[in-house]
């Protein structure tokens, strides 16, 4: 089965709206007319508006990059599923590591979350990957196994269609470091069938998994040329309009 490849950017807590808006003044036209990929943005909350007004009447799709799983109410700082859906968002990133590592989110939460997106018509990418540590203990697949499994709790196939998943090895992200696509083929077999153990296996079988961890122009090709690998999730080298669009066409 081909499934659509998705890359999508992580613009983590960078750009103020302004820089946005640059951005996506030249991004826009390198990247008219590509529609063998879905392209995501996925800016910070306050850019969302001007990256949606911008990929307007374009292929390009926008995304937040966490919410919160209640609906409204006295939550300081926090922004719900609807909110997002009613600024312009597609997709929604899930228990990206940084808020696993520095904002204290764990499986549970994650799987908060995600029923919320899926009860709002968003498409979560939901992140998992193992530390550098499991990764040489030898546990990465009990790690991948666990965090996909309790992701998954009681969410039907159903509400899930949208979803997508991150295998983001947490030793890879930000340091320049990439697992081989040997490697990242492996964790994303093993993730699909957690999929399947959880949705079926139909539902594993059109289910996209990106790779994210020092995506960049010079290795998108090898990675993303791997059926295993449905996309990329890209952090860094999503910033600049020329790389990125140089990931876009890999
Ligand atoms: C990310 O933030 O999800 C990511 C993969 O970052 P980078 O591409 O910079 O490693």
């Amino acid at each position: 089965m081909s499934r659509k490849k998705i890359i999508a950017a992580n613009w983590k807590m960078y750009k103020t709206p302004e820089q946005a808006r640059q951005f996506m003044e030249e991004f826009v036209p390198l990247a008219a007319g590509h529609t063998r990929d879905e392209i995501v943005i996925c800016p910070p909350f306050v850019d969302i508006a001007v990256v949606a007004e911008k990929a307007s009447g374009t292929a390009i799709e926008v995304g937040a990059q966490n919410l919160y799983w209640e609906k409204e109410g006295a939550f300081t700082a926090e922004i719900s599923a609807e909110m997002l859906t009613g600024a312009g968002c597609k997709w929604v990133i899930l228990g990206h590591s940084e808020r696993r590592q520095y904002f204290g989110e764990t499986d549970d939460t994650v799987n908060r979350r995600l029923k919320v997106a899926c009860e709002a018509g968003l498409a979560p990418i939901v992140c998992v990957g193992e530390v550098k540590e499991e990764r040489e203990a030898g546990i990465t697949e009990d790690v991948l196994r666990r965090q996909c499994a309790r992701a998954f709790a009681g969410i039907s196939a159903r509400k899930a269609a949208k979803m997508a998943i991150a295998y983001e090895p947490v030793w890879a992200i930000g340091t320049g470091l990439t697992a081989t696509p040997e490697m990242a083929a492996q964790a994303h077999a093993l993730i699909r069938q957690e999929a399947a153990s959880a949705f079926g296996d139909d539902y594993a079988k059109q289910l996209r998994i990106l790779y994210g961890g020092s995506v960049k122009p010079e290795n998108a090709r090898d990675l993303l040329s791997q059926t295993e690998i449905d996309g990329a999730l890209v952090g860094g080298a999503s910033l600049k309009p020329d790389s990125f669009t140089k990931i876009v066409k890999w």
